[in-house]
């Protein structure tokens, strides 16, 4: 694997999204950035204490390394709103034990500045607890600041370290400032990306029967309503029933009823013509919306329809088997509303069913 590679599935794992349905992909790929310029900072803080020669120095800097690469871990496991505030706290934790340890002059307070920004950009807090936040940062910060008046750090280092401290602190405030500006500032894309998909998915499972796939009832009336208006083409409607399908279900089980179920919804929609509007009326009955064909033509797809599902041939477990339907047909003619074309296909299925259903009537 190259380094270009090698980047570049850093990059894809860092940007691995939390899977939530609603959950902001930005603040979890901010929240692992900010925790990696983290680690990296205190690595090169461990390499400087290092040079202090200050055991305590050197335990306080490892710890902090180490914890942080459990936020990293951790970040994968949490919600998003969990790693954020364990992040937060965190980091205000580890600005308050630095400065308590090194004193004010390494700079590590200004990391209050970098909490202020993330803060402003995550959603998940209201204006009010924003404000309120940065209010506590601004006032922990004039609190760190008298503090350092009146206590010596635990660990004195020399003006030549607190220069390096100062300089590396710098350049990882501005980093991760910069970072976070240029993540939330990018386009909302992936996030509006992911609701307009959540929204299709939702708007899918509102019209479809979920054990057929087809259109459920609640579709098809606003379908037939909109088509009815919308178009002068000749309209043909079916409303289908399976014949004696309470024998299948008594004599093989509900489970293989619902493979029936199953294999002649793909059967429909396999054999009916392409612009068919095909739909789970209810339990073992379907409704068939032809919008281009006339009466005659639905007959005939019907009729071919009629035969193709006599022909399958179910296992029962005990035995082989196969089922018929019976068709009610209608043809629109644009002078009776939706209820009565229903109640016309309605009779003619009937009428089928009376005179020994297998039979298309129209
Ligand atoms: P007919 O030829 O007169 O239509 O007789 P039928 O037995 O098909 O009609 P009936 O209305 O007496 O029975 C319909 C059966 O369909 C009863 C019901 O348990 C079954 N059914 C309805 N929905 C489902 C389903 O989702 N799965 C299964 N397995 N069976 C279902
Ligand atoms: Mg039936
Ligand atoms: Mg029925």
């Amino acid at each position: 694997m190259n380094i270009k590679t090698k980047l570049s599935h850093i990059y894809q794992n860092i940007c691995k999204d939390t899977g939530g349905e609603n959950e902001s992909p930005k603040l979890i790929v901010v929240v692992r950035l900010l925790t990696l310029i983290m680690l990296v900072y205190t690595l090169i803080d461990c390499i400087l204490t290092l040079y202090t020669q200050h055991a305590g120095g050197n335990f306080f800097c490892f710890l902090s390394l180490i914890l942080f690469l459990v936020i990293f871990v951790l970040s994968y496991y949490c919600k998003t709103f969990v790693s954020y505030c364990i992040l937060n706290l965190y980091i205000l934790a580890w600005i308050i034990s630095n400065v308590v340890y090194f004193g004010w002059n390494i700079g590590v307070q200004h990391f209050l500045l970098t909490l202020l920004v993330f803060c402003y950009f995550s959603k998940y807090q209201h204006n009010g607890a924003k404000i309120a936040y940065s209010v506590f940062l601004v006032l922990l910060r004039i609190t760190l600041y008298y503090y350092c008046h009146s206590h010596d750090p635990y660990i004195m280092l020399n003006p030549a370290a607190n220069d390096a401290f100062q300089i590396v602190n710098t350049l990882a405030i501005f980093i991760s400032i910069a970072m976070i500006a240029y993540v939330f500032s990018t386009d909302t894309q992936a996030l509006e990306g992911k609701l307009i998909e959540y929204n299709e998915r939702l708007q899918k499972q509102a019209n479809t029967d979920t054990l057929t796939g087809l259109y459920n009832r609640r579709k098809t009336i606003e379908y037939l309503d909109t088509l009815l208006k919308s178009t002068d083409n000749q309209i043909s409607i079916c409303l289908c029933d399976i014949d004696f399908f309470k024998r299948v279900n008594d004599t093989y089980g509900h489970d293989i009823g619902d493979v029936v179920l199953k294999t002649l919804s793909q059967t429909f929609q396999k054999e009916l013509p392409k612009d068919s509007f095909i739909s789970r009326w209810g339990g073992e009955e379907f409704l068939f919306i032809f919008p281009k064909l006339n009466g005659d033509e639905a007959n005939a797809a019907l009729e071919n329809l009629r035969q193709k599902i006599k022909a399958i041939v179910f296992d029962g477990g005990i035995e082989k088997f196969s089922v018929s339907m019976t068709f009610g047909l209608v043809e629109y003619d644009y002078h009776n509303d939706l209820n009565t074309i229903l109640k016309q296909a309605d009779e003619k299925l009937y009428i089928g069913k009376g005179s020994g259903r297998d039979r298309v009537v129209y």
